[in-house]
């Protein structure tokens, strides 16, 4: 079996699989019920939010959550701060600048980089931005930012603070509450382990005042205003409707949500073990990266992602070397940032495979045989 090693949609569990291969049952079911209003209340846990918080569950991938997070808290003549880090952050930017926001981008000083905390607030001391946004984990450079930090320089600046946690949600440590962070978003298909199809977003209550507050709404079908009173019916097990959720998607992520807190490492539990495993896996593949001399995009190791691996290729190889790791049974990633985009590949590491020995076992090997 060829192992799905990109950094998303990854390998999923059995179990997951099996919830989801189901004949689409109805919106208003009972177990749909359970398993929708279940997801809401786990995912508060996973995303370490307050009670107060409130989840959403849409159809969608995770540039609708994007878009979700954007029209719900900014409006037409409003301006945010981007810390940018590549691709993705770039997408954020330019939705912002569809919906009428002027973006003060503050910018890594080269790929594979960050913008200093210093440079952000001097950003928000110089503006009066409405909220500051960042890219957890830019999966086009595989740099991870200090996301503790930057939700802290946004609540002493009073601004709000929205994170793209597409490629990071589950498998990097995130404490929404405690760091104080309004939007935590991301799609179904990486380190929460099902396949594409849900959009899924936290927003505190902060982040609901916003919308509360905004002039001009957003997009209808991603309102945070249409969808509240159908996520709290969804919670309290009430049949509800205003879109059709996906139903079979709706099964699995109930099964997704339990496998991640479930999870036990070392003494540890849930999201602890989580986040620890991400970091183990992570540790040890970049070991096996120095070890076969392979360059990573992120200027230094504390900025590397523990989700993915984003490696240039080694001299004398080009991007025929992800055609080789396959031939090895593995498939990995070629680039994504247009600037490097031949010179560089990114291996997936998180989710399901993340609990799987020899799912990372056989990729480093992969990858080693490949480069002989
Ligand atoms: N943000 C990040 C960091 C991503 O990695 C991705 C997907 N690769 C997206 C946003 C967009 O998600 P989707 O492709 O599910 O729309």
């Amino acid at each position: 079996m060829t192992l799905l090693m990109i950094p998303g949609p990854i390998e999923t569990s059995p179990a997951v699989q099996a919830a989801a291969a189901c004949a689409p049952p109805s919106h208003v079911s009972p177990q749909v019920l359970e398993a929708f209003g279940r997801s809401l209340e786990l995912m508060r846990h996973v995303w370490l939010a307050s009670q107060d918080s409130q989840p959403f569950i849409l159809a969608g991938s995770g540039t609708l959550a994007m878009d979700m997070a954007v029209q719900n808290l900014l409006e037409p003549g409003d301006s945010a701060v981007v810390v940018n880090t590549g691709y993705f952050s770039d997408r954020i930017t330019t939705m912002l600048k569809q919906r009428g926001v002027e973006v003060i981008s503050v910018k890594a000083p080269s790929i594979g980089d960050v913008p200093s905390l210093e440079q952000i607030a001097q950003a928000l001391e110089q503006t009066h931005a409405k909220a500051l946004i960042a890219t957890h984990v830019d999966t086009s450079t595989g740099v991870r930012v200090d996301a503790q930090a930057i939700a802290r320089l946004a609540r002493q600046a009073e601004v709000l603070s929205i994170f793209d946690g597409v490629c990071a949600t589950a498998g990097e440590r995130f404490e929404m509450e405690a760091w104080g962070a309004d939007v935590y978003l991301t799609a179904s298909q990486k380190a929460i382990g099902l396949a594409p199809g849900l959009a899924l977003l936290v927003a505190s209550p902060r982040a609901l005042s916003a919308r509360a507050a905004l002039k001009q709404a957003p997009m209808m079908s991603i309102d945070f205003d249409q969808w509240r009173p159908i996520m709290e019916a969804y919670e309290a097990r009430k049949p509800s409707y205003f879109a059709t959720p996906a139903t079979p998607m709706i099964m699995s992520l109930k099964v997704g949500l339990d496998e991640i807190l479930a999870d036990e490492l070392g003494g540890l539990s849930g999201m602890q073990a989580r986040f620890a495993r991400h970091e183990a896996v992570a540790s040890r593949a970049r070991e096996r990266w120095r070890s076969l001399g392979l360059e990573l995009v992120p200027k230094r190791e504390e900025l590397a992602a523990n989700t993915l691996s984003a490696l240039y290729y080694p001299q004398g190889h080009d991007a025929a070397l992800v055609g080789r790791i396959k031939d090895q049974g593995v498939v990995v990633a070629g680039g994504l940032h247009p600037e490097i985009k031949a010179r560089y590949f990114r291996v997936g590491h998180m989710g399901y495979s993340a609990t799987q020995e020899d799912h990372i076992q056989r990729t480093l090997d992969a990858i080693e045989a490949a480069l002989k």
